[in-house]
C-alpha cells in the first residue's frame, strides 16, 4: 500500500492545507494527516480540537486519515508505515526550510522521501498565522477556512474576549 503522511500543525487547517489533502489524496492508497503536539507552546486550538476540525472537514475523502503525534517526524511517519512525507510549497521563503527538514529527514531515515507539491494558486497568500490575526479582529475567516473552521474561531475568539473581559 503507497501511504503518505502529511505532518503540520493545522493550528487551523486552512483552505490551503485541504487543496493539499485532496491533491495528496489522488495520488497515495492512503494519506494520513499528521497533528503535530505542542508543536507551538499555546495553539489556538487543542490538539483534540484540531483533530476533530481536520476528520470532519476530510469525511468526505475516504482514503485520509487523521491522527496526532509528538516528536520527530520520521518516527511518526515510520510508525505508520508509510514511505511519504507530503508538504506544501507556498512561495520561495518556504523553500530554505522545507529544504533543510527533507534533507535531515533522509539522513534520519533514508527509507522515508519528502515529497512536495505547489500551492494552487489561489491558496498562495494563505497561512494559518494570518488567519488566527485576521479572526482575532473579530473578522470573518470564511474566505480562507472550511465553514466549520471559521464558526469555530469566531467562537474561540469570543470565549477569549469574555475571559479577558471577566
Ligand atoms: P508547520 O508548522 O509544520 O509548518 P503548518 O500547519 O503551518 O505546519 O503547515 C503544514 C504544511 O502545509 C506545510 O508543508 C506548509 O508549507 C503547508 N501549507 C501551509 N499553508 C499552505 C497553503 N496555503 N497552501 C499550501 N500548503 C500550505
Amino acid at each position: 500500500m503507497r501511504r503518505a503522511v502529511y505532518p503540520g500543525t493545522f493550528d487551523p487547517v486552512t483552505n490551503g492545507h485541504l487543496d493539499i489533502i485532496r491533491r495528496a489524496s489522488q495520488q497515495f492508497d492512503e494519506v494520513i494527516v499528521g497533528v503535530l503536539v505542542n508543536s507551538q507552546k499555546t495553539p489556538l486550538f487543542s490538539t483534540e480540537e484540531r483533530v476533530n476540525i481536520l476528520k470532519e472537514v476530510t469525511s468526505d475523502i475516504p482514503n485520509v486519515v487523521v491522527r496526532s503525534f509528538s516528536g520527530l517526524s520520521v518516527n511518526f511517519v515510520e510508525e505508520c508505515q508509510a514511505q511519504v512525507i507530503i508538504r506544501g510549497l507556498r512561495a520561495i521563503t518556504d523553500f530554505e526550510y522545507e529544504l533543510q527538514m527533507a534533507q535531515t529527514n533522509r539522513i534520519l531515515n533514508p527509507g522515508i522521501d519528502t515529497m512536495f507539491l505547489i500551492t494552487s494558486l489561489e491558496y498562495a497568500y494563505l497561512s494559518s498565522t494570518t488567519v488566527r490575526e485576521v479572526a482575532a479582529f473579530g473578522e470573518d475567516v470564511g474566505r480562507f477556512v472550511p465553514p466549520v473552521v471559521a464558526e469555530a474561531m469566531r467562537r474561540k475568539y469570543l470565549e477569549k474576549k469574555a475571559q479577558t473581559e471577566g
